[in-house]
This record gives structure tokens, sequence and C-alpha cells, in this order.
């Protein structure tokens, strides 16, 4: 799963990143209003904090611009306290929750898996795939209820393919889910990790659609690779 955090208070910014890295997100981050815009345009992001004060763009603006547009992920709208007319705008721009400072960093996550889950269709906190379970909030994933230990990219790579159950996801996208901006990416890598995952969880769950990517499912007696 993949987050843009556009906050110009650079402390802040570092306190979020820090968090949701930890959380086992990868995080890009932006600190004007230009530049966040710029992002969320072009990088596709399963979930935005957004502030509203921002230098050379405020944030009801970047939302409505990209509402708009047809850019369609949620948005964790950042908000000053005490000012009730910025939910309300921040609502009506097209924000789907919002948080108000000073705030606890653990309510940031908890909405941000919050608006991950829903907009995947989900409405529980733990993910199931048969067998397999991830635990969104404490980042745990178990198969059979043997625990199974995964490095950060096979995380992410298996959160968001169990985001998505039951649907072929591209080498593409799945490569863009799992680096920041910066990095250079390789879709190759998916399959390395993809098979690093199958022999850990050690139950076939992961179909290769040929030619098209990867689907997560249930394994089934009839499921023959
Ligand atoms: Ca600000």
């Amino acid at each position: 799963m993949r987050i843009l955090i556009i906050e110009d208070d650079k402390n802040l910014n570092r306190q979020l990143q820090e968090a949701c890295v930890d959380a086992g997100y990868v995080v890009d981050v932006a600190f004007d209003g230009e530049e966040g815009h710029f992002l969320g345009d072009t990088e596709p992001y399963d979930v935005v904090v957004l502030d509203i004060g921002l230098p050379d763009k405020d944030g009801l603006t970047i939302l409505e611009e990209w509402r708009r547009d047809g850019r369609d992920m949620p948005v964790l709208m950042l908000t000053a306290r005490d000012r009730w007319s910025d939910k309300v705008s921040g609502i009506d721009a097209g924000a789907d929750d919002y948080v108000t400072k000073p705030f606890h960093i653990e309510e940031v996550l908890a909405r941000l898996r919050a608006l991950i889950r829903r907009s995947a269709g989900l409405s529980t906190s733990v993910i199931e795939c048969g067998p397999v379970s991830l635990d969104t909030r404490t980042s745990k994933v178990s198969c059979e209820g043997r625990h199974i230990k995964l490095t950060s990219h096979e995380f992410r790579l298996l959160s968001y393919l169990m985001h998505h159950q039951e649907k072929v996801i591209s080498r593409t996208e799945l490569t863009e889910h799992l680096y920041d901006q910066d990095f250079d990416k390789d879709s190759n890598t998916v399959e390395v990790f993809v098979g690093r995952i199958r022999k850990k969880l050690d139950v076939n769950c992961i179909e290769t659609v040929r030619g098209l990517g990867y689907r997560l499912l249930a394994p089934s007696s009839d499921n023959a690779e």
C-alpha cells in the first residue's frame, strides 16, 4: 500500500512519514501544494493525507481539482482545531475523512487503515483469504495458524493482493504500490517477491495469470497451476 503525505509542517510531515513507514506503507511526501497536487495527479496512491493550509496551493483547491479530474483515491484531510467550516468544506470538496490538529498518530493510522479497507470494500481490520490472514492493525500475517515472517516488500505486496482478492493485478500495478516515486522501478522484482511469499505461506493461493499478472484466490482442491 502506498501513501502520499502533503503537509508543510516539516516536523509533522516527518512524524507522519515515520509512523506510516513503521506501519508497513510505502510513503511519498510533499511540503507544498503544487508538488503534492502533481504527485497525486500522476502517481497511484491507496490513500492521501492532505493538509488544508499549504503554500502555493491550498488543500481544498487540490482536492477539488483531483476530484474534477476523476482522481478518486481516498483522502484524509488535516484540519485546524475549531475550524468546523474547514471540515464542511473538506467533505464537500470530496474528502473521505478528516482529523483535527493536534492529533495522536495512532488515530491517523486507524483512519488510514479504515479508508484503505473501505475503498477495497472490506469491513473488518483482519483480512482473510482461505487459510491466510492479515491483521491490518498489527501488520501480522498468518497461514493455517502459523505466524509468517515477511520482509516489508513482501508484506506490501501480499497486503495489496489481500485488499484486491480475486482480481487480476498486473506486475506494473503491484510495482507502483510497492515502491516510492524515487525508486528505480523494476517489475521483475515482483516475480521474486511472489515466489518468496508462496514459499513462506506454503499454500497455493497466488495464481499466475499468464501475460496479465497475479490473482489471489482462496485455495481449493482443484486449484491447479
Ligand atoms: Ca499547514
